[in-house]
């Protein structure tokens, strides 16, 4: 079965044979080894110097570690989406004041509401969900940064877990404090590891926060960085899928992969603009996730049965447009031959109704 949802995504035969190698110790000079490699390749893709948090974990776990970490009382959460609001409710959970500028979904953030918002009020730290995977919008991450850095005193913490290894996240040079992602997304590892990059602004602030927990403790996680290893132990067989997928992307070429994707989110906008409509606001589109309006009132479950008799499986909508859209995923190690392949099939399930 293919994967084409917004994660899981696919993963290839080398990287589930790395995924079964023997286990090492992971307070050996091999796993330093490892745990080396893999940051270094992580650092040159995502353009940081920052150190990275390599977490066993959901990426729904480092949401909680920033919130944790970064927040000694409020925040300001952009959201448009099924992802913002889930970042807002685990900043609840955690004791947090809650502030946020909400956009209807299918819209982006809009820089001039973020503009008023910051110029009215000190915020300790803004989140935003870069990629928002239930509506298939990308925010403007370029315009939000620049926006932000007029305000040093405020941490930029980002959620790229859909967007990060499908298009380019220069943290450094967008003044990312916290960029999170998780390998099940456009990295293609399975589920159970996520990322981190935390700048020196960020871990001063952790610094000042009391009841950070133990298990997303940046500055517990600094220290053993710092030595080479993780805090506890890591899924060490996730070390070894992970470096080989970063190698795999050194081998297609970093700008190569991106190009794929994005010739994969065009060859799927121009299909469903011909056989349905987008849901998602058109400057807002994502590379890595289409969001289609389902016009013609399709049986989007019956479909994804007839799918998977042929090998593919999308995604419905998600939450509140659960049945006005279903998603596409092109993401990881897809090709556009498969996307072509895939949307075939849809076409031959349109006909049969
Ligand atoms: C998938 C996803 C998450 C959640 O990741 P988990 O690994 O399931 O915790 C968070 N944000 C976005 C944008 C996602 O697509």
């Amino acid at each position: 079965m293919k994967l084409f949802i917004p994660g899981p995504t696919e993963v290839s035969q080398k990287v589930l044979e790395a995924m079964s190698c023997p286990m090492i110790y992971h307070r050996s000079p091999e796993f330093k080894n490892l745990f080396t490699e893999i940051i270094s390749l992580l650092q040159q893709f995502l353009k940081t110097k920052n150190m990275i948090f390599l977490s066993t974990s959901s990426a729904s776990g480092l949401m909680e570690g920033a919130v944790r970490n970064c927040i000694e009382k409020r925040a300001l959460f952009l959201t448009c989406g099924a992802f913002g609001e889930r970042w807002k409710a685990i900043a609840s959970a955690c004791g947090k004041e809650v502030e946020s500028l909400d956009f209807a979904w299918g819209q982006g953030i809009s820089i001039e509401q973020l503009e008023k918002a910051l110029q009215k009020k000190h915020y300790e730290a803004v989140f935003l969900v870069h990629n928002e995977s239930s509506t298939g919008v990308m925010n403007r991450l370029e315009a939000i940064a620049t926006s932000l850095r007029r305000y040093p005193e405020t941490l930029f913490i980002v959620d790229t877990v859909s967007s990060a290894f499908g298009t380019m996240i220069d943290v450094d040079s967008l003044g990312i404090d916290v960029c999170i992602t998780g390998v099940q997304k456009a990295l293609a590892v399975p589920p159970g590891m996520a990322l981190a990059t935390l700048s020196t602004r960020a871990l001063e602030k952790a610094a000042r926060c009391s009841n950070r927990g133990y298990y997303f403790d940046f500055i517990e996680a600094e220290k053993n960085f710092a030595t080479g290893f993780t805090t506890t132990t890591p899924s060490i067989s996730h070390c070894f899928a992970l470096k080989e997928s970063l190698e795999g992307i050194l081998k297609e070429g970093f700008t190569n992969r991106i190009q794929r994707h994005h010739d994969m989110a065009i060859y799927t906008r121009n299909w469903a603009k011909e056989y349905f409509d987008i849901f998602t606001d058109e400057h807002f589109l994502s590379p890595t996730i289409t969001c289609i309006k389902n016009t013609r009132g399709i049986d989007v479950e019956g479909m994804n049965k007839y799918l998977q008799s042929c090998g593919f499986i999308i995604a419905n909508g998600y939450g509140k447009i659960r049945d006005k859209t279903f998603r596409i995923g092109h993401m990881g190690e897809h090709t556009v031959d498969d996307v072509r392949e895939l949307l075939a099939a849809i076409e031959h399930y349109i006909k049969l109704c």
